[in-house]
């Protein structure tokens, strides 16, 4: 089984986080971020919608 991850360094690369989401599938992992992103980088994502940032978090999961 493989895994997904996205990173905040993935999504900021100057970002000072060391967070990585993983999940089987990209959505499991944009699921992850999302929750990580609304309590540590609220600041960041406060103009987004769950559905948003789920779709650009999924975009730049990877293997
Ligand atoms: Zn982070």
């Amino acid at each position: 089984m493989h895994m997904m991850k996205l990173s905040c360094k993935d999504l900021k690369p100057d970002v000072d986080c060391a967070f990585e989401a993983t999940g089987e599938t990209a959505t499991d992992a944009a699921k992850t971020m999302l929750a990580h992103a609304r309590a540590d980088h609220a600041e960041d994502v406060k103009d987004g919608s769950d559905e948003d940032l789920i779709k650009m978090f999924e975009s730049k999961a990877h293997e």
